[in-house]
């Protein structure tokens, strides 16, 4: 029995290749997972095993990855393609309506389980966020990546790509919004957030907690999240080519505001306010906000702790962003801008997605 990869560089599989996975008759029980890479350090290569900084990501293509997991064959019959091949850095707006229109064609089709995005760290919890908005599937849909490159001493890709498509194949995780799973923790993509530039428990998930744990290979899941996703939002990207541009500006001491005029001037029709403590405006920034208001350009209080929620407050202006970090509030202000720019209507889907 084989695994079928596919090998395109953009874009649906193009080509095939073949690597030995179990016998048959183990292999017709298994549900079929499909793996989307997009790049990141899962794929990356450096100089020397000891060599976990300035390495090259985005090298691996989506065949090595998964010829790196020879035990998937175990849990899954699993199929790959490669949707873009990048530093997470880099993915944009049009890789991630490209990316989740596949993930829905995927999941449509009643022969698949459930769908692992491979993706750099540094903005696998914007992707992640983004497609726990736009999925239109209860099926598991598992996003997975590395902090060490695929050549590094005790390179954890190979073990997170395999509890990845663990929990993509498992009835257990259908209906649980996109995860996120490195490092033995599923957390809930509304929550989980990198925390830590280097250390392999970089993923935190700090208003929640994880939602479920693999031990031995076998997810437990622990929490349900109350707020609503995928087949509970309604977002569609079917017919979107583009997203709104939404900027996000960071609070700090003597915060002069003229940031806010470029973004207005650049023409964003939302911004992301990453707001001091619990979302506070700095009153040097204030006059460009309320500019920026006036003009009809929808502004969200967030948080640049990290954590927390942005209460009511007279003194700023802006949405509450609940307790979304700055970074996921970018996406869902994208996604609600799809559908309207009346800030009653966007304040509400603040607080239920
Ligand atoms: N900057 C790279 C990226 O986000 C490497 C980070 C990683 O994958 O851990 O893809």
């Amino acid at each position: 029995m084989l695994m079928t990869l596919g090998l395109a560089s953009t874009g649906p599989a193009i080509a095939q290749v073949q690597v030995p996975s179990q016998s048959q008759n183990q292999q017709a029980a298994l549900p079929r997972v499909a793996v989307l890479a997009t790049g990141g350090t899962i794929a990356g290569t450096a100089s020397s095993e000891t060599q976990t900084t300035g390495y090259t990501s985005g090298v691996l293509t989506a065949d090595a990855l998964l010829k790196s997991v020879p035990s998937l064959g175990k849990v899954a019959e699993v199929s790959g393609e490669q949707v873009s091949n990048v530093g997470s850095e880099n993915i944009t707006n049009e890789i991630l309506l490209r990316l989740a229109k596949r993930v829905n064609q995927l999941l449509a089709q009643p022969d698949i389980a459930g769908v692992v995005i491979t993706h750099g760290t540094d903005t696998l919890e914007e992707t992640a966020y983004f497609l726990n908005l736009v999925v239109k599937s209860d099926k598991p849909v598992v996003v997975t990546g590395s902090m060490r490159p695929s050549t590094a001493i005790s390179a954890d890709g190979p073990g997170n790509i395999l509890q990845a498509v663990t929990v993509a194949a498992s009835p257990d995780a259908r209906g649980r919004g996109v995860m996120v799973v490195l490092n033995d923790r599923i957390g809930s993509a509304r929550y989980t957030t990198k925390t830590n530039a280097n250390t392999l428990d970089t993923f935190k998930s700090a208003d929640d907690g994880y939602i479920g744990t693999l031990i031995d290979q076998v997810p437990h899941f622990e929490t349900a999240v109350t707020k609503l996703q995928t087949t509970r939002t309604p977002f569609d990207v079917s017919k979107l080519d583009s997203l709104p541009e939404v900027d996000i500006v960071y609070g700090h001491q003597n915060d002069g505001g003229y940031l806010y005029d470029a973004a207005v001037a650049h023409g964003a029709r939302g911004i992301v306010v990453a707001g001091v403590g619990a979302g506070s405006e700095s009153l040097l920034a204030l006059p460009s906000i309320k500019k920026a208001v006036d003009k009809g350009v929808i502004v969200v209080r967030s948080s640049r702790t990290g954590s927390g929620y942005v209460p009511e407050d007279p003194a700023y202006l802006g949405l509450l962003g609940d307790n979304l970090n700055p970074q996921k509030a970018r996406i869902l202000l994208m996604l609600a801008l799809t559908i309207t720019s009346n800030p009653a209507r966007v304040q509400d889907m603040f607080h239920r997605f």
